[in-house]
């Protein structure tokens, strides 16, 4: 009999964990509530088209690679994908504009001829901080289980702590930032990459700097969409011999002598397993909606410490003006109020920063007959405490447009798909629609978050609310983390012991 491992949620981290442990010899079952894979990585349909109505910006595809390659599949056949050479566009009510690129060189141009020399000097520099915080955090942080602060510490060493105290001291990105840049449309621009942690860079670490590292290592689009990438690692893991069981949800986490011994499914039926990795947010187990002995097993994120939530508005549209790249984002003119709202009056922004994917377009910004657009503005993750009524939406959506407008692009829509805080607490309950776990707000919360081994023995936890953090490749890095502890517990039950490093847990 091979170990049983249940794998609860089809997200990045749960399908990850599950290729993993089913290449290992594992038997896992993957039972996921939602109809498709994917979790955030979602697709939805607005009139006849279908978009992604989740993540759109493909980083760190080593992860990936690394994943597909140790179960012998080629990672560029299987989720074919363009490299971008225009990382992102920015816009700015005055009508300025910046395209930010993957050759660093022709971004620091673009930066002199926006902001002058000095500017550019200080984007070379702040280039190279972000790398080296990032080289000096991949090994000990990144790609390794949660560390406790001295643990951490104590990986860092005497000359990782100096340097790490010189790049980023203990301030907010947004100190940081001003300590770089004169001109505050760059730090508006570089003071955004804490948004993709579900942050506000005005309370944020300036250790996030490495998100822009990361961007600028490169983005990539993948043909067909993101969600071809979750219905790829999807495939995967039954190629592996895993059984995914869909519109199946985790009733309760069971437990016998304070182990955990399986799952019992809405409807009843009940799966035996050695093992339960868990993909949803750990606040729905601490919230006991998989019962008492997994709430016990795993801490309650408190109200206050939620990430952002969104409003995402999937369209198909025809758009005139200024012309859209892949990636854009349109920014208003106080970035403070848009946190201030989100964070401290849990409110819609007044002045929210907007962004736009434009799905089919890569770096070509010449005009089309019809766009399949996604546009995000941060919203508060009050989904299951204070629903947001149509009227606040309207006037969300109507400030939205002006920003748009005022930035030279105009928006005619045609069939829209609207997904709210509530829908997404819907989607991932006990959220609030809070989509990246917890908020990285203070400079030990990076590293605090909950550890792929849970209190309960026996239940593993993966995704984005727990460590390394949220994002695709960084809840798929989670995933082979859990799987890991999985090993490190059941392996001896495996009649073929797997390799040290087995699971995919890839190196650059
Ligand atoms: C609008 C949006 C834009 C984003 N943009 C980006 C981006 O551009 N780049 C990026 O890297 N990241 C982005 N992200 C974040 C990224 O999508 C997530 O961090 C990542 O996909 C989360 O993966 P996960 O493993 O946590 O699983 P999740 O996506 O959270 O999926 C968890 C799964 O578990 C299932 N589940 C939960 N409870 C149960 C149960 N009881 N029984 C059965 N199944 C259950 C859920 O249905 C779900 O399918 C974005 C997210 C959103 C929503």
């Amino acid at each position: 009999m091979k170990p049983r491992v249940v794998v609860i949620g089809a997200g990045m981290g749960g399908l990850a964990a599950a290729v993993a442990l089913a290449r290992d010899g594992f038997a896992v079952t993957v039972v996921e509530k939602e109809a498709a894979p994917g979790g955030k990585m979602r697709r939805v349909q607005a009139g006849e088209a279908h978009l992604d109505g989740g993540p759109t910006v493909l980083t760190m595809p080593w992860v990936f690679r690394g994943l597909f390659e140790a179960s012998g599949v080629d990672f560029d056949r299987a989720v074919p994908t363009v490299p971008l050479s225009i990382l992102a566009a920015h816009h700015w009510k005055d009508g300025s504009s910046l395209d930010l690129f993957a050759d660093v060189d022709r971004s620091e141009a673009a930066i002199r001829d926006f902001a002058g020399a000095g500017e550019a000097a200080a984007f070379r520099s702040f280039k190279a901080d972000a790398k080296r915080l990032y080289d000096l955090l991949e090994g000990p942080f990144i790609l390794s289980d949660r560390r406790s602060v001295p643990d951490m510490m104590g990986a860092l060493g005497m000359a990782g702590l100096a340097e790490l105290w010189r790049l980023g001291r203990v301030e907010t990105l947004w100190a940081a930032l001003g300590r770089r840049f004169r001109d505050p449309r760059l730090r508006q621009l570089f003071g955004r990459y804490a948004t993709y942690t579900g942050s506000s860079p005005f309370l944020a670490p300036a250790t996030l700097m490495l998100v822009a590292e990361v961007e600028m290592q490169g983005v990539l689009a993948v043909r067909g969409g993101m969600h071809a990438l979750a219905t790829a690692m999807a495939d995967l893991a039954a190629g592996e011999g895993a059984r995914l069981r869909y519109e199946a949800a985790a009733e309760t986490i069971l437990s016998r002598d304070g182990r955990c011994i399986g799952v019992r499914l809405a409807g009843g039926e009940e799966l035996p397993a050695d093992a339960v990795v868990f993909n949803g947010d750990v606040g729905a187990a601490a919230a006991g909606l998989l019962g008492g002995d997994a709430a016990r097993a795993a801490a309650t994120v408190p109200v206050a410490d939620r990430s952002l939530s969104a409003l995402v508005w999937c369209m198909t549209a025809r758009a005139s003006g200024t012309g859209l790249v892949r990636h854009n984002v349109f920014f208003d003119d106080d970035y403070a109020s848009e946190f201030e709202d989100v964070f401290d009056r849990r409110r819609l922004p007044r002045k929210g920063t907007v962004y736009v994917c434009a799905q089919d377009r890569l770096d070509d910004a010449s005009p089309r007959d019809l766009d399949r657009l996604l546009l995000l503005v941060n919203a508060p993750p009050t989904g299951d405490a204070a629903p947001l009524s149509d009227d606040e939406v309207r006037a969300c959506r109507d400030r939205l447009f002006d920003l748009l407008t005022t930035c030279g692009l105009t928006l005619e829509p045609e069939a829209v798909h609207l997904t709210t805080p509530q829908d997404f607490e819907r989607l991932f309950p006990a959220t609030g629609g809070a989509l990246y776990g917890r908020a990285s707000h203070g400079w030990t919360a990076s590293i605090s978050r909950p550890p792929a081994r849970s209190r309960l023995p026996g239940l593993f936890c993966a995704g984005g609310s727990v460590h390394p953090g949220a994002g695709v490749p960084m809840a798929t890095l989670s995933g082979l983390r859990a799987a890991s502890a999985v090993r490190a517990d059941l392996g001896s039950m495996l009649r073929s012991r797997p390799a040290a490093i087995a699971g995919g847990m890839s190196m650059r």
